[in-house]
């Protein structure tokens, strides 16, 4: 399934259309709930085999070319280390190609979403992690700045 990957645009249309679908039932939608661990579920099934999520429960994969950034072994979210190889590849895993250049590339073939790609995300919250992304969305939790995290 990782091949819908190099399909960029439908996974957007399909992210976007999740998006509003869920929208409408976001105060039925409790992190935390019983429905949370569904969608959990869901979550690593789904997400798992298209995009090796790593259940972070802050989804950016709408900015980053529908490529998980948490497959990045220093899980970065704002473009390439400086090692990326001459061919593209991870400098820590050389037989991978490096998760932000296919970012890069794939942004390129995604008319809605591709230009978030320039946004600078904020660090990963990482108390969300094993939580449900769609959930934390929908609800606004992934956008919460953690206490302690400003002056
Ligand atoms: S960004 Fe997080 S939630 Fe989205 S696919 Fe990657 S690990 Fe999963
Ligand atoms: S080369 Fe790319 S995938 Fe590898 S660690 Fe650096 S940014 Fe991450």
């Amino acid at each position: 399934m990782h091949f819908l990957q190099n399909h960029p645009h439908l996974l957007e249309i399909a992210y976007d259309a999740t998006h509003k679908l869920l929208r409408p039932f976001r105060s039925w939608l409790k992190p935390g709930g019983a429905v949370e661990k569904i969608f959990v579920q869901g979550e690593i099934v789904s997400k798992g085999v298209v995009f090796n999520c790593q259940m972070c429960g802050q989804c950016v994969l709408h900015s980053t070319g529908m490529t998980c950034p948490m497959n990045c072994p220093k899980n970065l979210r704002n473009g390439p280390c400086g090692g990326v190889r001459s061919n593209g590849h991870c400098e820590i895993k050389p037989e991978m190609p490096c998760v932000c250049v296919q970012a890069w590339e794939r942004s390129k073939d995604m008319p809605m979403y591709g230009s978030e790609i320039l946004h600078v995300l904020p660090p990963v919250n990482r108390r969300l992690q094993g939580t449900s992304a769609w959930i934390n969305d929908v609800t606004g939790e992934s956008k919460k700045v953690p206490v302690g995290w400003t002056e």
